[in-house]
C-alpha cells in the first residue's frame, strides 16, 4: 500500500470545505454525478473516436447504491475511470492554473469560504463535508488492473491495486451522522437522493439508477428505476424550460455556484441547424486572464458530447460566455484542428456572436443596472474585441460605459453624442490614471470653458483601445492629452522667441519640441503627446522611462 500526502492547496481547500459553515451540503452529489457524467462523456468521446474498444455490452450508466444502517452511500459509474497516475494526480492535486494564486488572496481578503465555492467549484472533495472517509474503486478503459484509493480528507490517502471486474469507478462514502441541523440530512434515504437529483442532476444523459423497495401486490419487492428524466435542456422549448432548471444546469455546466446573470437561447434553422443554450456568468471567474483559460463552451452532435471547452465557437473576447452547442450538421469524428476551419462552426460562431451582442444591448437598454454589472464585471475583456472584431465594431462601441466629466454615472456613446453641445464636433476623452486626477489635470482647461462633456477612459486596456477607434455615429475622437493631427500652433513673435528656445534647450532630454498652446486657461504649461502615440501614463505600464 502506498502513502501519499495531497498537495498543499488541495488541504487548504479540502480544510476550508470541511470547516465552512455551508448550509447546502447536499450539493456534493450533484459533484458527484457531475464527475460521474463526465467520465462517461470521455468514454463515449474515446469508444467514438476508436481510441478504445468497450467490454461488449458496455452500458452507459450510473448506479448509486445504499445502506442506511451502515450509513453507506456509493456512487458508481461505466465511464472511462482512472489509472494510478490518474488517480494521484486528479484525486490529490488542484490542475487549475492560478489556484494557489487564489487561495492567498481569499485567505488575505478573508473571504467567505461559500464564496470561495462559488469561485472554485470543489467537485470531489465537496463529499469530505458528509463523509467521514471515502474509498474510490477504479479501473481505467482499456487497462486490466483495478485500484482502491483511501481518504478521510485530513491531509493523506493510500492507494493499493485491486481486483476489478469493470471498468469505470466506484466511489464509497462512508457518511458522517445525521445532523440536520448542520445540513446532514440521512442522504441514505430514497426520498432524499431522489429530490437532490431531481433538483440538480435531471438533465443528465446518463441514466441515474438505484434499487427502491415497491409493494405489489401486498408483497414488497426490490426494483430497480431510473430517478432522472435524462432530457437535456437545450432540445426542450425555452417556455418549457423553468429558470431554475436553467440555472442548474449552468451549474452543472460550469462548476459555479453561483447563477448566471443571463441565460440565452438559440436555435438555428435553414443554411445551418443547430441549438444553443449560453449563459453569461454573475461574476468574472478568476483565471480568465491566464492563458490557459478555456472557455465552457461544450460541442455535441445530435446530444452526444464530441468536443470540451471549445474555443473556435465564440471570439476570444466573450471567453466567459459559457454553455452547450448542438449541430447534426458536424461529423462525429471532427477533430480540434477541423473544426478551425469547418465552414459550418464558422457559420453557427457568427450567429452566436451576433445574438449575444443583441443580448447585452438589450440589456443595456432595459435593465441598466444588471447591465452596469455585467459591465463591472466583463467589460474590460470585452473591450478586447474592439480592436479584434470588426465586422461587430459599432455594435461593440454601444456597449462600452464610460465614465465622464459630467456626473458619477456611467455612459454609452450615444448618451454622450445625444447631450453634446451645439458646437461641439468631436468626442472628447482623456485617458488616466484615476478619475481625480483627469478631473483636476489641465488637459480638461481645453474645454470646460465651453462645457462640453469629456470620458474618463482609467483602465490600462483602454489607450489599445482607442487606437482602433476612430468614429462613433459619424463624430470622431478626440484625445485632450494628445496634439490633434491637425492643429497650428499659434505664431511666435520675435520677443518670445528666445524664451521658447531657452525652454527647448533646458528640456531637450526630455520632450521633442516646446510650443506655445491656446488650449490652457489656468495653468502655465502641460505635456502633450503626438497623436499616434501612447500617453506617459500607458508608457509608465509600459515600463518605458518617462519625465
Ligand atoms: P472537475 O470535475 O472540475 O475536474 P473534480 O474535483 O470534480 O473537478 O474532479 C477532479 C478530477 O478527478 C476530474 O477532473 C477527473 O479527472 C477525476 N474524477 C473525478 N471523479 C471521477 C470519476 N467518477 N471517473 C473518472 N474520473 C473522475
Ligand atoms: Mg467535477
Amino acid at each position: 500500500m502506498e502513502r501519499y500526502s495531497f498537495q498543499a492547496e488541495s488541504r487548504e481547500l479540502l480544510d476550508l470545505m470541511v470547516h465552512a459553515i455551508y448550509s447546502q451540503k447536499e450539493v456534493f452529489l450533484r459533484e458527484l454525478l457531475s464527475n460521474a457524467s463526465d467520465a462517461l462523456d470521455k468514454l463515449r468521446l474515446l469508444s467514438l473516436t476508436n481510441a478504445v474498444n468497450l467490454p461488449e455490452g458496455h452500458v452507459f450508466e450510473i448506479r448509486i447504491d445504499r445502506d442506511s444502517e451502515k450509513r453507506v452511500l456509493v456512487i458508481e459509474d461505466s465511464g472511462v475511470g482512472m489509472n494510478h497516475d490518474e488517480l494521484v494526480n486528479n484525486l490529490g492535486t488542484i490542475a487549475r492554473s492560478g489556484t494557489k494564486e487564489f487561495l492567498q488572496q481569499i485567505k488575505e481578503k478573508n473571504t467567505p469560504a461559500s464564496e470561495l465555492i462559488g469561485q472554485f467549484g470543489v467537485g470531489f472533495y465537496s463529499m469530505f463535508m458528509v463523509a467521514e472517509r471515502v474509498e474510490v474503486f477504479t479501473r481505467k478503459a482499456g487497462e486490466t488492473q483495478g485500484y482502491h484509493w483511501v481518504s478521510d480528507g485530513k491531509g493523506e490517502f493510500t492507494i493499493e491495486p485491486v481486483e476489478k471486474d469493470t471498468i469505470g469507478t466506484r466511489i464509497v462514502i462512508h457518511l458522517k451522522p445525521v445532523d440536520e441541523e448542520n445540513g446532514i440530512e440521512d442522504f441514505t434515504r430514497e426520498d432524499v437522493i431522489r429530490r437532490i437529483v431531481k433538483r440538480y442532476s435531471d438533465f443528465i444523459s446518463y441514466p441515474i439508477k438505484m434499487k427502491v423497495i415497491r409493494e405489489e401486490n401486498k408483497e414488497k419487492k426490490e426494483v430497480e428505476e431510473t430517478l432522472n428524466s435524462m432530457k437535456p435542456l437545450w432540445t426542450r422549448k425555452p417556455s418549457e424550460v423553468s429558470e431554475d432548471e436553467y440555472h442548474d444546469f449552468y451549474k452543472h455546466l460550469t462548476h459555479d455556484w453561483e447563477n448566471p446573470l443571463a441565460t440565452i437561447t438559440l436555435q438555428g434553422e435553414g443554411t445551418v441547424e443547430f441549438q444553443a443554450l449560453l449563459f453569461i456568468p454573475s461574476r468574472v471567474p478568476f483565471d480568465i486572464f491566464y492563458q490557459s483559460f478555456e472557455p465552457k463552451v461544450n460541442l455535441y452532435v445530435k446530444r452526444v458530447l464530441i468536443q470540451e471547452n471549445v474555443d473556435m465557437l465564440l471570439p476570444r473576447y466573450l471567453r466567459f460566455v459559457a454553455g452547450v452547442v448542438d449541430s447534426p450538421d458536424l461529423s462525429l469524428n471532427i477533430s480540434r484542428e477541423m473544426l478551425q476551419q469547418d465552414k459550418t462552426i464558422l457559420q453557427v460562431r457568427k450567429r452566436l456572436v451576433k445574438k449575444i451582442l443583441d443580448t447585452l444591448l438589450d440589456m443595456q437598454e432595459k435593465d441598466r443596472e444588471k447591465y452596469t454589472k455585467f459591465w463591472q464585471e466583463f467589460g474590460v475583456i470585452v473591450k478586447e474585441g474592439i480592436g479584434a472584431d470588426y465586422e461587430n465594431k459599432e455594435k461593440l462601441l454601444s456597449l462600452l460605459l464610460f465614465e465622464s466629466s459630467a456626473g458619477k454615472d456611467l455612459i454609452t456613446l450615444e448618451e454622450y453624442v445625444k447631450r453634446m453641445k451645439e458646437d461641439q464636433k468631436e468626442i472628447y476623452y482623456l485617458t488616466g490614471e484615476s478619475r481625480r486626477v483627469l478631473e483636476t489635470s489641465p488637459y480638461m482647461e481645453a474645454v470646460k470653458d465651453k462645457g462640453y462633456e469629456v470620458l474618463f477612459l482609467t483602465q490600462p486596456i483602454d489607450e489599445f483601445m482607442m487606437s482602433a477607434v476612430h468614429e462613433f455615429q459619424g463624430k470622431k475622437f478626440h484625445c485632450l492629452n494628445k496634439e490633434p493631427i491637425e492643429e497650428k500652433a499659434p505664431e511666435v513673435s520675435e520677443e518670445d522667441k528666445p524664451l521658447l528656445e531657452k525652454l527647448q534647450t533646458l528640456l531637450s532630454d526630455h520632450v521633442r519640441e516646446v510650443k506655445f498652446s491656446t488650449k490652457l486657461v489656468d495653468s502655465p504649461a502641460c505635456v502633450m503627446t503626438k497623436a499616434f502615440e501612447f500617453s506617459p501614463h500607458v508608457r509608465k505600464i509600459l515600463g518605458e522611462k518617462y519625465p
